[in-house]
């Protein structure tokens, strides 16, 4: 049997905490050997203040998790890259395109790994949604993703700022879905974003893709508050497909035809550690496209100023 990845963590913030700590914990083959966060430590684990710090240091690892905000994180996956460590990166996979190529080619060129995750992916009946429309595929894809920025985000100020990609960062979670999910092509033909008066990036987005005998509507809004709403519902021959509740649930015309508990972070890992000992890369950058293509056909909008109470 090979011996356990041993994995840094870098960023040891929400989602480090909330998710890939305890998937680790669960995952075979993985091992948590190290800790770079400027203001978080680990009892137990060798911790540093940056990954810089970290790469000098005596201690051994094999890999990386870059778990920070996604402005900056060029500059700790390429410096991992560089010292030949393999690295997976949480979503968006970056603040830019160019970036993300650079670092499939540094990449290619040390022969290690790098993961581009999208964790919705790994929702449960994401899998038996593709199944369904590769067999049947959809005429129109309604896409509904709204949720209450204050409840999720609260405090965050890099998700405002350029590279945070206001509301495309949950919106973009279903992006990775639809891109799984959908068979035929897709291409965005409208965009209309709503930005507050005070923040650089959008609150709300109101896209509209086209492909081969498909149209695909999306809503994407940070204002909700009530339910939160994570739906993709999709007309087909077969009967109207609804992945509801962000992947967790799958009917059709109604009845329910798949559930599962959430394992998208074990099953993220399981990847990983699978793509490590593969020797491959697995670095799709097809839902970041389409948001870029989105501020570059965007129609402005300009919307009361967001304030988040929350220090
Ligand atoms: P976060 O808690 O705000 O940030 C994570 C950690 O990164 C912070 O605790 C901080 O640790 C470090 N950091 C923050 N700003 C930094 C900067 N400018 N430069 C260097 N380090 C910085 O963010 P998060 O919610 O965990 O999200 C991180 C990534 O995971 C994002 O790309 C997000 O889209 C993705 N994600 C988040 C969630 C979620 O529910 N929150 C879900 C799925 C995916 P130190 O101050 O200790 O360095």
């Amino acid at each position: 049997m090979s011996a356990a990845i041993r994995l840094a963590i870098v960023g040891l913030g929400k989602i480090a905490r909330d998710q890939h700590l305890p998937a680790i914990a669960a995952t075979d083959g993985v091992e948590l050997a190290a800790i770079a966060s400027r203001n978080a430590a680990l009892d137990g684990v060798p911790s540093f203040a940056t990954i810089e710090e970290l790469l000098a240091a005596d201690v051994s690892v094999d890999a990386v998790a870059l778990c920070t905000p996604p402005q900056g994180r060029f500059e700790q996956a390429h410096a991992a890259l560089h010292a030949g460590l393999h690295v997976f990166l949480e979503k968006p996979p970056g603040a830019t395109l160019a970036e993300i190529l650079i670092l499939e080619k540094l990449a290619r060129l040390k022969g290690v790994t790098l993961f581009a995750s999208w964790h919705s992916r790994f929702a449960p009946c994401v899998g038996a949604a593709r199944t369904l429309l590769a067999d049947n595929p959809p005429s129109h894809v309604r896409v509904t993703w709204k949720e209450d920025v204050r409840h999720w985000h609260p405090g965050q100020q890099w998700i405002w700022e350029p590279g945070g990609l206001g509301v495309f960062d949950p919106g973009i979670n279903a992006l990775s879905i639809l891109t799984a999910i959908v068979p035929q092509a897709l291409r965005l033909d409208r965009s209309d974003l709503s930005f507050p008066a005070n923040r650089a990036a959008p609150i709300a987005a109101s896209l509209g893709f086209s492909g081969e005998a498909v149209t695909v509507e999306a809503e994407f809004d940070w204002r909700q508050t009530g339910p939160q709403i994570w739906d993709i519902e999709a007309q087909t021959r077969a009967g109207t497909l609804l992945l509801s509740e962000g992947g967790a649930r799958l009917t059709l015309d109604g009845d329910e035809i798949a559930a599962g508990e959430d394992a998208e972070y074990r099953g993220l890992y399981a990847r990983f550690v699978e793509l490590v000992r593969g020797g491959q890369r697995d670095v799709d950058v097809e839902p970041l496209v389409h948001v870029a293509d989105a501020f570059m056909l965007g129609r402005r909008h300009a919307v009361e100023a967001f304030e988040d109470e929350v220090a």
